[in-house]
């Protein structure tokens, strides 16, 4: 008996599962290309010569594939053999494909547990790396010792979609920073500027405006928008104009910037010139039900 099996050995999987042996762990693994297991079999692992061997091998199974559908796929003919195991999702998805396969994982007798992996391959097996947890508390309390060689471990609660929302919200937030930041390395880059040279500015404007942000919780929180403004959506929405115009005057796409001042306009035509700009968040959302 091993005491994980690791199914995927792509970039991830194959530092997940360095992660374990570097602890000193037991690892069997499996992945549907063999010729990836040979250098972690050189390094101790025993490599399983089918997916349901994997899977009996170990009390503990973490997958870590490309997509949900892959999961399925690649588990499909392991179903049998999952009961009274913890299966450890590690594969990215939405909250409704981790409890769809919660469900699925359940009606076949395993402890289910989803996660994000908030890292990327070189950072695993260190503290910086952070793992999103969430699904069977049991699952995870029984495993967490071992999985905590992953990185750290941050369990979220019991409903399976929690880890994958986390996630997914962690890289939307990522990817407007990201966003933003290619449109300022364009504009400057167009002026000649070396992006060396005015990313040390770009880095402490944005820190500085992080400052900011645990206000904007508080104010999304409680619900008020209009109280402490100091840089009101009005104005803001007739500055965003000239980051528009720069953008065109350079020659420099502006597809990246046309949906926030959408947003923006959204907001102001809702009487929202005199709030702050976390009243946008409201717009994103639904409309609340009236009763
Ligand atoms: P890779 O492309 O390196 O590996 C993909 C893995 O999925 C391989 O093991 C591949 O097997 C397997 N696979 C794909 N299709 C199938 C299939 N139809 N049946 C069986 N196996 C299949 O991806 P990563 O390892 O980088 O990513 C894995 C997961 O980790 C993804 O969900 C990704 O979003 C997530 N992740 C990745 C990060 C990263 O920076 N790499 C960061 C955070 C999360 P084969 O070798 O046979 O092709």
């Amino acid at each position: 008996m091993s005491d994980m099996t690791v199914i995927g050995l792509g970039a991830m999987g194959t530092a997940l599962t360095e992660a374990f042996l570097d602890k000193g762990h037991a690892v069997t693994v499996w992945n549907r290309s063999p010729a990836k297991a040979h250098a972690l079999a050189a390094k101790g692992a025993v490599v399983a010569a089918s997916v349901e061997d994997a899977v009996r091998s170990s009390p503990l199974i973490v997958v870590c594939l490309l997509v949900y559908d892959t999961v399925h796929e690649a588990l499909a003919p392991a179903r049998e053999a999952l009961s009274g195991r913890t299966l450890v999702n590690l594969t990215n998805g939405t909250p409704e494909q981790a409890r769809a396969m919660s469900q699925w994982a359940v009606t076949h007798g395993a402890n289910y547990v989803d996660g994000g992996i908030m890292a990327v391959p070189p950072m695993i097996g260190r503290q910086h790396a952070l793992i999103l947890y969430s699904g069977s508390r049991q699952g995870f309390d029984t495993h967490s010792e071992q999985l905590d060689a992953l990185g750290t471990s941050k369990y979220l609660g019991e409903d399976a979609g929690l880890a994958p929302l986390y996630d997914i919200s962690l890289l939307a937030g990522m990817y407007g920073l990201f966003g933003g930041v290619l449109q300022a390395l364009a504009l400057t880059g167009s002026a000649g500027i070396p992006a060396g040279e005015f990313m040390p500015l770009l880095m402490s404007w944005l820190q500085a405006m992080q400052g900011g942000l645990p206000k904007w919780a508080e104010q999304i929180d409680a619900g008020d928008h209009t109280s402490n403004v100091v840089s009101n959506l009005g104005m803001q929405a007739e500055a965003y104009v000239n980051l528009i115009d720069a953008s065109k005057a350079s020659g420099i796409s502006t597809e990246l910037m046309l949906p926030m001042q959408s947003l923006m306009k959204r907001g102001v035509a809702a009487g929202k010139a005199n709030a702050d700009l976390t009243s946008l968040v409201e717009l994103l959302q639904p409309p609340k039900q009236v009763d």
